[in-house]
């Protein structure tokens, strides 16, 4: 999954308004964020098998410490405690900020189990889940436009527009990221060069998180 799993990040910061869009944009992808480094350095491993779905030729058969259900668990206590205690320094009543985060962190292994191949363990090896929407790539488009498209309005249903370009800025960048993951489905050719892939993914991650940070402070 991809541009779906912002939907938890706007909900969530429905949930805690105190928390920074921005960072809940990281945070929703920060398995990912460290799963590309950590096949680049063969920690994990991805293997590209053509046409392995309808969406993209990732095989991954060996990714237990970043896509495992135990380690985005212990990843989002990781986050939370880093947040807590690192990042707010025990300011009062920022618990439920660092919260958000951590299940920010752990939203990423369910909706990527909508899309992908039973290639999700529990914990290290079998059993592996995944409902395989990545065999359906029209259905994997609408999916995830629909899943932010909805994270999306209920954050504007619960929020005000501070600036004139409150409302529209939003609309903005919403449309973008839907368009980016039209570009990506439909037009990229596939990229089987796993350098090439780490950088443009995490440089993709980041500026998303910015301009998510950025409409937001439009917004109250
Ligand atoms: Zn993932």
């Amino acid at each position: 999954m991809f541009i779906g799993h912002y939907a938890a990040a706007f909900a969530l910061k429905v949930v805690e308004k105190k928390a920074s869009l921005g960072m809940l944009f990281v945070a929703t992808q920060f398995v990912d964020i460290l799963f590309f480094p950590f096949v680049v350095t063969g920690i994990e491993r991805l293997t590209f098998v053509k046409n392995y779905t309808e969406v993209n030729n990732f095989y991954m058969n060996y990714y237990p410490f970043t896509h495992s259900l135990l380690a985005s668990l212990l990843w989002g206590f990781l986050f939370y405690l880093v947040y807590k205690f690192l990042i707010l320094k025990k300011k009062p009543n920022t618990g439920k900020i660092a919260l958000v985060m951590g299940l920010a962190v752990v939203s990423h292994w369910f909706t990527d189990l909508i899309v992908h191949t039973a290639d999700l363990p529990l914990f290290y090896g079998k059993p592996k889940y995944g409902f395989g929407l990545w065999n359906y790539k029209n259905a994997t488009f609408i999916t995830e436009a629909v899943l932010l498209l909805i994270g999306f309005l209920y954050y504007l249903s619960k929020t005000k527009p501070i600036t004139k370009s409150g409302n529209f800025l939003g609309w903005f960048f919403v449309l973008f990221l839907i368009l980016i993951n039209f570009l990506n489905l439909y037009v990229l050719p596939a990229n089987e060069d796993i350098g090439s892939l780490t950088v443009s993914a995490l440089i993709a991650y980041f500026l998303f998180a910015m301009l998510a940070q950025f409409i937001d402070k439009k917004r109250a």
